[in-house]
């Protein structure tokens, strides 16, 4: 009997893990994955060419700044809405599922093995909110969950899905030999979203500049990708600075600037080797002599003393 999975893939063992599983069970499985700027796909898209499955893209930007914005469960330890956001990419996953004519969506999830998120109601919770009972798929754990409906009607061989539980990588990394896998991240790390300084950021952005072009309008993609790009400073009536810290970056702000009514760049003197400081928005007589007292001390030839006063503008 034919039977379709789409799985999340993160690029991480697990989820290339279940891919595996699912194969072994009989389904077809072609994978999905997410990208914004707080996270890209590079990982899936090794993990899926590696693992032979056709990979699908999704552009996760508006969704995840959504919630960002307002987060149903909460934050993590930083700006990461974690629960909110993996329900909603298990969402998203089930409207491609239906659009396709997938069986089933599935994710690398294991039982327990994340005390916060993947606990036994954390689950629940998320199968809940992604709106796909009985069409989301663990193989990993599955024989400790209740089974699914491509389980019931026989499509998806129970009996080959797995029982495992809690935080040990043990069986995880003897499957990746049995399966041959052997080039995989680390579970952690990959999301700006987690990071304390980039949350301190992005919540500044927010709170002065603001994440959309106009209110309720499309989030700002490019002052949401600059957050990457150089030192950042709020001054004291409210403006932002954002300083290049190498040529690359310099020419990056000016690039920004010049597509952008309304930015500004501040350059040191042309005998000066110094950095570009890119000014989203139009600022007071008093932070315009603040932010070119801060290109002056980053230019060549300045010592930390020169800094020191304007370190108090600086963000992170
Ligand atoms: S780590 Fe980032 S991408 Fe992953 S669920 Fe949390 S917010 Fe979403």
């Amino acid at each position: 009997m034919n039977c379709n999975g789409l799985s999340l893939v993160s690029g991480g063992l697990d989820s290339q893990l279940a891919i595996r599983v699912l194969q072994r069970a009989g389904a077809h499985v072609e994978a999905v994955t997410f990208s914004s700027p707080f996270f890209d796909s590079a990982k899936a898209e090794a993990a899926a060419k590696a693992l032979g499955v056709k990979l699908h893209i999704v552009d996760f930007l508006e969704d995840v700044m959504s919630l960002v914005e307002n987060p149903p469960h909460g934050f993590g330890g930083a700006m990461n809405p974690c629960i909110d956001c993996h329900a909603l990419m298990i969402r998203r996953a089930g409207e491609l599922m239906h659009k396709l004519g997938f069986d089933f969506v599935s994710t690398g999830e294991v039982r327990g093995q994340r005390p916060m998120s993947q606990n036994a109601q954390s689950l629940l919770t998320v199968e809940k909110a992604s709106g796909l009972k009985g069409r989301l798929v663990r193989p990993l754990s599955a024989k400790l969950l209740e089974p699914t409906i491509p389980e019931i009607e026989g499509k998806l061989d129970r009996e080959k899905l797995l029982n495992i539980s809690g935080r040990s990588r043990e069986r995880q990394i003897a499957l990746a030999a049995e399966f041959g896998i052997t080039d995989y991240p680390s579970p952690a790390g990959g999301c700006k979203l987690t990071e304390d300084a980039y949350g301190r950021k992005l919540r500044d952005l927010m709170d002065h500049e603001g994440v959309r072009t106009s209110p309720g309008g499309p989030v700002d993609r490019e002052m949401v990708e600059l957050l990457k790009v150089g030192r950042r400073f709020r001054l004291p009536d409210g403006s932002g600075v954002i300083l290049g810290r190498d040529a690359e970056e310099n020419a990056l702000l000016r690039r920004s600037c010049a597509g952008r009514p309304g930015h500004c760049t501040i350059e040191p003197p042309d005998e000066v080797a110094g950095p570009t400081a890119l000014v989203p928005r139009a600022m007071s007589e008093a932070d315009l002599e603040i932010a070119r007292g801060i290109v002056k001390a980053w230019s060549r030839g300045t010592s930390e003393a020169d800094r020191a006063p304007y370190k108090k503008f600086q963000l992170v």
